[in-house]
């Protein structure tokens, strides 16, 4: 696999999909039998993948499974949870204990690890020693909102590979500066992101948003601002990329990426909508509609709450393949909408492309 290639696989069955991804990029080619290869699962707190928070452990038995099946067998996962969590019962209440018996991976906790200081640009990072001595990491971050740096996805997830205390000092250092110094002292090989269900807001989930992909990259720094954009961020808006990408973590032009798409978005049903999403889910009309598209929307609508000019759009906003035959009045969104008064383009667009259709076409104004 390149540097510069981000690959998607759309659908909710993660076992599978993650296998087909990594037949497609064959991650074996670069692989030694003897290596050791660790997991890195997002396990932030003991709540389920479903509420938007932790990586769905149907991700990683399909990574262990593929894995077995090439005849690697020196597997390991491994977590530390945030500083309110214990990661043992975040691994039981995840379903992790659960995949350690049944594949014989054994867990580890890095929040009761050995640490070894490393040191960049005269910060000192206290990294746990089970992280420095994997031969080969393989990421799992869940691709979500935060509260403070308003995306986590790559590399914010190796903060899991420190110890509390060095938890804490990100946090009063202000998180941006020392995510990005971390990731030049460990680095990630392969990247697996959960994008099945992430939260919109908070790092700790409640507000999920069901998205339905998964997608892989090598580079942290291109795979987080391209996943910025799905959310409807610039990259200047999320510190920790931008200095990532000028320490030399990575490159941010995602644009310049090769994307691989290995099927078509397919649609889903529209969960009963739970926490800030019910507000947003209440101005949409969605019938067939994609996954990748109804999150583009509702990350847009919440940037434009964000902005306080929620009630300047018109609604209902329609979307989805239901009306691919339907000419309307008012807005729509993506390709299938084309029968709208207005509509913007893409399948799926993206969530900053809908923030600026949405904003220009605001009841005031129009
Ligand atoms: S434009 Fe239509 S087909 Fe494309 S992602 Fe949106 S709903 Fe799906």
């Amino acid at each position: 696999m390149k540097e510069n290639q981000i690959f998607i696989n759309y659908g909710a069955q993660a076992r599978k999909m993650v296998k087909e991804l990594l037949s497609e990029i064959k991650i074996e080619a670069e692989l030694k039998k003897e290596y050791l290869i660790a997991l890195k699962p997002n396990l932030i707190n003991a709540t389920k993948s479903q509420k938007g928070a932790t990586t769905d452990p149907e991700l990683v038995k399909g990574v262990i499974e593929y894995l077995k099946e090439k005849d690697f067998y020196n597997l390991i996962i491994m977590e530390g949870s945030w500083v309110g969590e214990n990661t043992k019962n975040a691994f039981k209440h995840c379903g992790y204990k659960e995949v350690s018996q049944k594949y014989e991976v054994p867990l580890y906790d890095l929040q009761k690890d050995d640490y070894i200081t490393k040191t960049y640009q005269n910060i000192n990072i206290e990294i746990a020693a089970t992280a420095l001595h994997a031969d080969y990491i393989i990421n799992l971050p869940v691709f979500k909102g935060h509260s403070q740096t308003k995306i986590t996805c790559a590399l914010k997830n190796m903060k899991g590979c420190i110890s509390n205390s060095e938890k804490r000092k990100f946090h009063r250092q202000g998180l941006h500066k020392p995510i990005a110094y971390l990731n030049k002292l460990i680095t990630q090989d392969l990247i697996i992101v959960d994008g099945i269900y992430g939260d919109l807001d908070f790092e700790e989930g409640g507000s999920p948003v069901k998205m339905n992909r998964i997608m892989a990259a090598k580079d942290p720094v291109l795979i987080d601002s391209y996943v910025a954009d799905l959310m409807g961020y610039s990259t200047s808006e999320v510190e920790y990329i931008d200095i990532a990408d000028q320490i030399g973590v990575g490159k941010k032009d995602w644009k310049q990426a090769e994307i691989r798409e290995l099927n078509q978005k397919q649609t889903v049903k529209i969960e009963h909508a739970t926490g800030n999403i019910k507000k947003y889910a209440s101005k949409i009309r969605a019938k067939d509609v994609c996954s990748a598209c109804y999150g583009s929307l509702i990350h847009a609508l919440k940037k434009i709450d964000e902005r306080g000019k929620l009630e300047d759009i018109p609604t209902p906003i329609k979307i989805g393949q239901g009306f691919q035959e339907e000419e309307f009045k008012g807005l729509g969104i993506g390709n299938c909408c084309q029968g709208a008064e207005k509509y913007i383009q893409g399948c799926p667009p993206s969530a900053k492309n809908v923030t600026n259709f949405l904003l220009k076409n605001n009841k005031r104004d129009n």
